[in-house]
């Protein structure tokens, strides 16, 4: 089998893949559609990051792909449904940067309370500002984590074992961990927490959910950080905040505009604000999560042509596959009523005993994973046959 990665994947997904069999072929850069065409024939395995353009042409002209890998977070790239359509799994690595992120937020929280920007800024300068006014140890203070998931709640571990005080809102039911302390409504939380911290996803009803409303309700001298989604907070009003002395520091990473590539210029009414750290998106930006990038994602498109799994995928059911025995049929079908009935019947002439069959649709796409004793030559062709039948691989 062939795998085809292009724009610098991590070299953690080459090793993993060739370790296992396929013969890796890697690209530098992006490839355009017609090229991406010619560079798909015979490629049973493509690797991607966010630049090649996975479009319904190239998935149509592209009839020996079996499995696609976004090696980053976002899938916007891909036309998901068509992929889904032709059987084709897309698999992405939404957690793999979640510990760069805490680490960000535990840096930027650290620093804020010591006020490090602005005395940062005065010692390049040449200032001596020897003081201890503003500055505070992070032991004992309140740590206000808005939207629990994973980041939230690694963020609320390792908060606790520096000494803070953790509560948390989620507007899902979330097991607290530790000794954190689940806050009944935002306002609860807003109310007692020394710094605010936003983790929350980028869901439509968040947009600019954080507002003048909430920055009126936090603490007097109490402190900001997000590190989640550009749009779900209101700039100009967290600046007022700022400016008034209410809010006592601030850090971003992310922004409701952001400059689409390194190098363009950046303009935002937080800059030259006192005691505010201004990042470019670089949360989830470290060497390690391009790492676990590399290897979580090759471990997906490995599972998928070796067994099946689309555990995680992002556009087809979901089923883990495991390992089997004898042989193995994996069938994604149009999710129509009396399809399993019409599999089944071809599987029953055929004189094997079924020892594991599995079953998940999404939308119109159904999956089935079956293991059937003994050998079956012309099942896969027997199968292919059926009106319903997107895609069959027999293993
Ligand atoms: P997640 O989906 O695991 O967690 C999000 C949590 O927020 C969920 O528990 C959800 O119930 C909760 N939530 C949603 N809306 C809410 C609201 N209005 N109030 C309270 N809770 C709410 O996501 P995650 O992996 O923890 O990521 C969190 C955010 O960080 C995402 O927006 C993600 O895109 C962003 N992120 C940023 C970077 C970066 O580079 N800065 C890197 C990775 C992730």
């Amino acid at each position: 089998m062939k795998a085809l990665l292009l724009e610098n994947i991590h070299s953690e997904a080459t090793r993993i893949l060739t370790e296992a069999g396929l013969e890796v072929e890697t690209r530098p850069g992006a490839l355009g559609e017609d090229e991406l065409i010619e560079a798909l024939q015979g490629v049973s395995v493509l690797g991607i990051r966010s630049t090649t353009q996975l479009t319904e042409r190239v998935i149509e002209a592209s009839p020996d792909l079996l499995a696609a890998g976004c090696f980053c977070i976002g899938t916007n790239q891909v036309a998901l449904g068509a992929a889904a359509a032709k059987g084709i799994p897309v698999f992405n690595a939404p957690y793999s940067n979640t510990r760069s992120v805490v680490e960000l937020a535990i840096g930027e929280i650290i620093a804020l309370a010591r006020r490090l920007p602005e005395k940062n800024q005065m010692m390049h300068q040449g200032v001596w500002n020897k003081s201890a006014n503003g500055s505070h140890e992070i032991r004992g203070r309140v740590l206000g984590i808005i939207g629990y998931g994973n980041i939230g709640a690694q963020l609320s571990v390792l908060a606790e074992s520096l000494g803070m005080s953790v509560i948390f809102y989620d507007i899902a039911d979330k097991l607290a961990l530790g000794n954190a302390r689940r806050c009944d409504s935002l306002e609860e939380l807003l109310a007692e927490a020394d710094l605010v911290t936003l983790h929350v996803d980028g869901r439509a009803s968040n947009e600019n959910f954080f507002g003048e409303e909430q920055f009126a309700m936090m603490k007097d001298r109490a402190m900001f950080l997000n590190l989640s989604r550009g749009h779900v907070y209101d700039v100009d009003a967290l600046v007022r905040h700022l400016e008034s002395g209410h809010i006592a520091g601030a850090g971003l990473d992310v922004f409701p505009s952001e400059p689409k590539k390194a190098g363009m210029p950046f303009e935002s009414p937080l800059q030259n604000v006192p005691n505010v750290i201004l990042t470019p998106h670089v949360g989830g930006s470290t060497k390690e999560a391009q790492v676990d990038i590399g290897r979580f994602v090759a471990g997906k498109l490995l599972d998928h042509v070796t067994t099946g799994g689309t555990q995680m995928s992002v556009n087809v059911p979901e089923i883990v596959a495991g390992a089997f025995e004898g042989t193995r049929v994996l069938h994604m079908h149009h999710n129509v009523p009396g399809v399993m009935a019409r599999l089944n019947q071809v599987l029953a002439q055929h004189d094997g005993n079924i020892t594991f069959q599995t079953l998940a649709t999404r939308g119109a796409i159904g999956y089935a994973v079956i293991d059937v004793s003994g050998q079956h030559p012309n099942l896969q062709h027997e199968l292919a046959e059926l009106d319903e039948t997107v895609r069959v691989r027999v293993i």
